[in-house]
């Protein structure tokens, strides 16, 4: 680890989930001699190749703005790069590596054959007109079209990257490529190559592995508290699941600050959250404000300072802090968990863990959202166009068999599952005996 802090100065995310990764395989890297002779963990951290590269356009003033923007190819040892696009302002290489190398545990979770990637442009769409994302996702694609193909790296959405940005994208790439190429992006329109249930996939595959979590302790979603936090797509997935199985969701919040809604979210409201996010406002206070009988708005408050049985991070890594999970289960919480990557800092996790409350890791819980775009990748190869039935019931076995792998790796002596031991012990061992297979490379 010295040695890698020592190459990857001031890139403390990066570090952060490299280092969540190595505690957990320490102990069976050891047991394997044939690792360490290939040096797989030494190679396995450092990404094949990022792709720099400067995107210039002009906004709605008339005034040129330049942004910089980045794709991580990390690995691809059990299949070709696949990973998000994230549009924000604070991207950069650190946190891309951080998500390529989350991505690449993730992907090998789902059962389905994809490498790690991840992209994007510290581009920030707060505030930005719709003719102005436009023009921003087709100067970006300007540079990217060269570094992604159906067979080499196929990118898709994430934090600022929706249905309407994978659109612009797609478009320009046709334009460049000169073919119509289904398999370059996904999370495409239904019109043109998407797959029905991949905007619902993240959320819903959270609240399948979430029911699996609480089936083994002989309980159920229906009639729980649940706080949520964010409003974005994953956020509003989530949601939707939650009240279709008897949730409560009694709170929302956003960078401003905390909605909070005792009567629980409603459909006109989770309909609603797809409104907020595409106005680029970015503030969670418009859900009080265009529904005042139902929502209440707290300046400055997380989600976390509202009582609850469950609480769902859906926005950003490190969200949660060591004293947001205390007062969580202050307030009765028993059970997070994390469906944003890295969404709770380590000493979070440390404190569920040692105080009894139920913990799963971002890799495992979200993975629903990747794997749906691996089955609209293998519906654009083969012509076919499964049934919303068809998706679901993949993605429900999908997060079950995720949740088994984690039960295979991470049962403890005393019979608790140790979620995060569990994914990274199953994602690190079948890219590690991937990478060992395929020679040194
Ligand atoms: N950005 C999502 C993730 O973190 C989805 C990636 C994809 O569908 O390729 O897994």
């Amino acid at each position: 680890m010295t040695r890698l802090q020592a190459k990857h100065p001031g890139e403390s995310e990066y570090l952060q989930a490299v280092q969540e990764v190595l505690e957990s395989v320490e102990e069976i890297y050891n047991q394997h001699p044939e690792f360490e002779k290939a040096k797989i963990v030494e190679r396995m951290v450092e990404p094949d190749r990022i792709f720099t590269f400067r995107v210039t356009w002009v906004d709605d003033a008339g005034q040129v703005q330049t942004n910089l923007a980045y794709r991580v190819q990390f690995n691809s040892a059990i299949g070709p790069y696949k990973g998000g696009l994230r549009f924000h302002k604070a991207v950069n290489p650190s946190m891309l590596k951080f998500l390529g190398f989350e991505q690449t545990f993730k992907n090998a979770l789902t059962t389905l054959p994809m490498g790690g990637a991840k992209g994007g442009s510290d581009f920030d769409p707060v505030g930005k007109s719709d003719a102005e994302i436009m023009r921003f996702c087709q100067a970006f694609m300007l540079e990217l079209w060269r570094c992604i193909g159906p067979d080499q790296d196929i990118p898709a959405g994430d934090v600022g990257v929706g249905a309407r940005e994978i659109g612009y994208l797609n478009g320009m790439y046709t334009k460049l490529a000169r073919q119509y190429n289904t398999g370059v992006l996904t999370g495409k329109g239904m019109n043109w190559g998407g797959s029905i249930l991949r905007p619902e996939a993240t959320g819903y595959g959270a609240l399948y592995f979430l029911q699996n979590m609480l089936k083994r302790e002989s309980k159920e979603v229906q009639g729980h508290k649940i706080a949520v936090s964010g409003f974005g797509n994953v956020a509003w997935g989530a949601c939707k699941k939650a009240v279709e199985l008897g949730a409560k969701v009694v709170a929302i919040s956003g960078p401003d600050g905390v909605c909070q809604i005792p009567g629980g979210i409603d459909s006109e409201m989770i309909d609603y959250m797809l409104e907020m996010r595409a106005s680029n406002r970015n503030r969670v206070e418009d859900m009080a404000e265009r529904f005042p009988e139902k929502a209440h708005f707290v300046a400055g408050k997380k989600a976390w300072s509202v009582p609850c049985d469950i609480a769902l991070p859906c926005a950003f890594q490190n969200e949660l802090d060591a004293e947001d999970a205390a007062e969580l289960k202050a307030n009765g919480c028993w059970c997070c968990c994390e469906v944003s990557n890295m969404g709770c800092q380590p000493d979070a996790i440390k404190f569920f863990q040692h105080n009894g409350v139920l913990f799963a890791p971002g890799k495992a819980v979200n993975a629903g959202g990747v794997a749906t775009s691996g089955l609209e990748m293998t519906q654009n190869a083969n012509h076919l166009s499964w049934s919303a039935q068809e998706v679901d019931s993949k993605l429900h076995f999908i997060m079950h068999s995720i949740h088994e792998s984690c039960v295979k790796y991470g049962t403890q002596p005393d019979g608790s599952i140790d979620y995060v031991k569990g994914a990274n012990i199953a994602g690190f061992m079948k890219v590690a005996t991937a990478m060992l297979e395929q020679g040194v490379i």
